[in-house]
């Protein structure tokens, strides 16, 4: 793997921005033996108040990794909201584009947990309270052609589909994760550069199972045909499969003590977005995404079980 000096040039400290426009959650988890019937309730254990959400996943990721990452989003004027920006400050991400609004709720996540069963209830709250206004204003006041944008669905996604759009049209490089999973129209499979999903996404965007290689041939050649430059089709424990303009890339997933696969789409979305700031090419690029997603697996939770760029660069050298 190139270090960051030899991918940004001798001496030259330049690199990218990457702006992730979407969702901060406060995560809520309970482990219980089995769930609560209609009106009843249960002894659990184990709670646990985490930092959530995709974007907010994704923005932690790709700042661990070193890449210069502004978070655009909104939380509610409460105590959660306070907290939620702390903690991505904490993570090293940009958080002077979060709005606060006194009219909502920090989004939150209410998840309970059991052996062979999770249950979960999602308030947006906020997150469907950003106003393409708001992310077209930080992109005219901080974004530069060449730095990476990146969304998934969990705003509006009137509001996602314009901001792709005008992302697209200020020259910077759009990168969709469309989870969870909602239709896709033509002209906004235009305005993708890199379409990132899980094979559950793939089935619900395209039809298409994406089980066998030959099947995941033809999903990754229906995205490419919709006018997608790139897409990676992710496969959980068996790594990922991308196709560019050139060619077909397929990269297993490494062998790890899996213990909790909570965001690990979100550890190899963020790690892309990292990379392509860098400049790094599409192979390294999926490298290091397998590799932090590998890492992320190994821990419990999201944000905390990111792993840094040294992190992963000692991971990748000790399974070379
Ligand atoms: P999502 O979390 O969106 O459902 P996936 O389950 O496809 O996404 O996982 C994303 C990536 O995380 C995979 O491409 C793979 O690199 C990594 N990954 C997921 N599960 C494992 C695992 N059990 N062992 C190693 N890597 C994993």
């Amino acid at each position: 793997m190139l270090s960051r000096n030899e991918i940004t040039g001798a001496g030259v400290n330049y690199m990218h921005n990457v702006i992730v426009f979407g969702s901060i959650n406060t995560d809520m988890s309970v482990s219980c033996t089995r769930m609560p019937e209609q009106g009843e309730t249960v002894l659990g254990s184990t709670f646990v108040l985490s930092g959530g959400g995709k974007g907010a996943n994704q923005a932690v990721t790709s700042a661990r990794l070193g890449a210069k990452t502004y978070m655009v989003g909104k939380v509610g004027s409460d105590r959660l909201g306070s907290v939620r920006i702390a903690g991505l400050e904490e993570y090293g991400v940009r958080t002077s584009r979060i709005r606060t609004s006194s009219d909502v709720a920090t989004g939150s996540a209410l998840i309970l947990r059991s052996k062979d069963d999770n249950r979960i209830v999602v308030d947006p709250g906020a997150n469907v309270c950003v106003t393409f206004d708001e992310v077209q204003d930080t992109l005219d006041t901080l974004a530069q052609p060449g730095d990476i944008f990146l969304t998934q669905f969990e705003c509006l996604p009137e509001v996602v589909k314009a901001s792709l759009a005008y992302a697209r049209k200020k020259g910077l490089f759009t990168i969709c994760n469309p989870s969870p999973a909602l239709p896709i129209d033509d002209d906004m499979y235009k305005t993708i550069d890199l379409l990132c999903l899980n094979e559950a996404e793939c089935a619900t965007l395209s039809g298409i199972q994406p089980n066998s290689e030959e099947d995941r041939l033809s999903a990754l050649n229906f995205f490419a045909q919709k006018g997608v430059k790139q897409t990676i089709l992710t496969l959980g424990a068996q790594g990922a499969v991308a196709k560019t303009a050139d060619e077909v890339v397929t990269r297993p997933a490494f062998a790890v003590n899996c213990i909790d696969t909570t965001a690990a789409g979100d550890a190899f979305l963020g790690a892309v977005a990292a990379c392509l700031s860098y400049d790094y090419s599409f192979d390294a690029t999926m490298e290091i995404a397998t590799a932090t997603s590998a890492l992320c697996v190994t821990k419990l939770g999201a944000q905390d079980a990111m792993p840094t760029f040294d992190e992963v660069q000692a991971f990748l050298a000790s399974h070379k």
